[in-house]
């Protein structure tokens, strides 16, 4: 199976699903993410350019933690607009790694603009990913079945529909957000507490929604049309 997570800066997929994309990528899937701004206003000291050579070279390393593929997508840091290029560039994104499953904002419920814009051109276009005379670099792949929207920032009025336990890839999380070095700086420059300190409790409390130690929580779109299990007259809401 194929996992595609976009994530709006360089360090979001880590945040809030990068223990499932660890669990995924341990469980033998493949795994690809796909960050749609350079992050090129985190930092208090360098200029646009250095923080965003900064924050790729974070990105590669994180995604080396795991082994997962890497789309830089490069677009400006909080200037993440819907148009047409930015529209096949997605598109091409997901003809080229085919996902099963995507994982991405909520395009209703974040507080940051480039994470619910980037939720909106993932719904916007995972119909379009499979038509034929809407050309890109790559040819069409098949229709995009399955979204998940994870977790915003503090979990802020989101409805949590599917917990995953990540209580055994909680320390390759953390080693992941650990290599985004210079947003652990911005984040106590800016809210006066470091990257771990935001991650961690967000982690525990879905953990402790769900009976276990640390998890991630997600939403899945309403997608049409909907994918139906064969094997099951219901979900039984528990992993296998
Ligand atoms: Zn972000």
């Amino acid at each position: 199976m194929r996992v595609l997570c976009f994530s709006p800066h360089p360090d979001d997929a880590e945040i809030f699903c990068g223990g499932t994309l660890a669990k995924y990528k341990a469980q033998g899937h493949e795994v690809a993410i796909a960050i749609l701004t350079r992050g090129d206003v985190g930092s208090p000291t360098l200029s646009r350019d250095e923080i965003a050579t900064i924050r790729e070279q974070e990105a590669r390393k994180s995604t080396g933690v795991i082994g997962a593929e890497l789309f830089w997508m490069g677009y400006d840091d909080e200037f993440l607009y819907d148009s047409p290029e930015v529209r096949r560039h997605v598109i091409d994104v997901l003809r080229q790694f085919k996902p099963h499953i995507v994982l991405c904002p909520d395009k209703d419920q974040d507080y940051h603009p480039d994470h619910t814009r980037t939720g909106q051109l993932v719904w916007d276009t995972h119909v379009m990913a499979a038509v034929r005379l809407i050309e890109t670099e790559h040819p069409p792949c098949s229709a995009i079945h399955e979204i998940w929207y994870y977790d915003p920032p503090g979990g802020i009025g989101f409805d949590v529909e599917h917990y995953v336990d990540i209580s055994d890839y909680w320390d390759v999380k953390v080693k992941m957000a650990e290599c985004h070095k210079s947003q652990d700086d911005w984040c106590r420059a800016m809210y006066e507490v470091g990257l771990s300190e935001i991650i961690e409790p967000q982690s525990r409390f879905r953990g402790y929604q769900c009976g276990c130690k640390y998890a991630e929580g997600f939403r899945k779109a309403r997608m049409f049309p909907q994918q139906v299990r064969k094997d099951a007259l219901l979900p039984s809401g528990f992993e296998d």
